[in-house]
């Protein structure tokens, strides 16, 4: 950040009177811009015992798969995010069957949150962010091609859940000296 949103004034980072880390502050109006973790949310997709897969068209990581899944917009839940980042990257209708895991991801100031899902049709379209989507079984799984870590953590726990025969909610720290792709 260079200027305050506020004023338009150049900002500085410093450490704010009684607070403890630094934050970007404006001395010309006094405002202080906090900067906090960002909110991922997707779906896990199912149609029968296959998953649905979008092939990223944009970077970061283009042409690697991913489950469908962004940013959380101002004013939406959770669900509603989920459901939308669906439609919009792999042109699928879904049903939200429950939460599925919340994965810290500290080295990029975000938190990422994936819901099971089933498709209410087999009827799917890349979006202008996918260059393609399509259903895997979980043998086809292209564990060497995954866009990001925690895809391959939701991926993996939602597969020993179905083996399990129980399904529950998962949480995680994806760090980069965990073994997985991506950010
Ligand atoms: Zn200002």
């Amino acid at each position: 950040m260079n200027f305050c949103s506020a004023c338009g004034a150049r900002v500085a980072l410093r450490i704010p009177d009684g607070d403890n880390r630094p934050r970007w502050c404006c001395d010309a109006c006094g405002a202080i811009h906090y900067e906090n973790p960002r909110m991922v949310v997707g779906t896990l997709p199912t149609w029968n015992d296959q998953i649905l897969l979008c092939r990223r068209a944009i970077e970061p990581r283009r042409g690697y798969w991913t489950l469908p899944a962004g940013f959380m917009e101002n004013g939406e839940t959770l669900g509603e995010g989920a459901t939308r980042e669906t439609a919009e990257e792999a042109g699928a209708q879904v049903k939200l069957i429950a939460l599925h895991a919340v994965y810290d991801v500290p080295e990029v100031h975000q938190v990422h949150a994936y819901f099971r899902a089933e498709l209410l049709a087999p009827t799917f379209a890349p979006g202008v962010e996918s260059l393609e989507v399509k259903l895997f079984s979980e043998h086809e799984t292209p564990w060497d091609e995954l866009a990001f870590r925690t895809v391959a953590m939701a991926l993996r726990d939602y597969f020993d859940d179905r083996r399990a025969g129980r399904h529950q909610l998962h949480t995680g720290v994806a760090s980069s000296t965990r073994r997985g792709a991506g950010a």
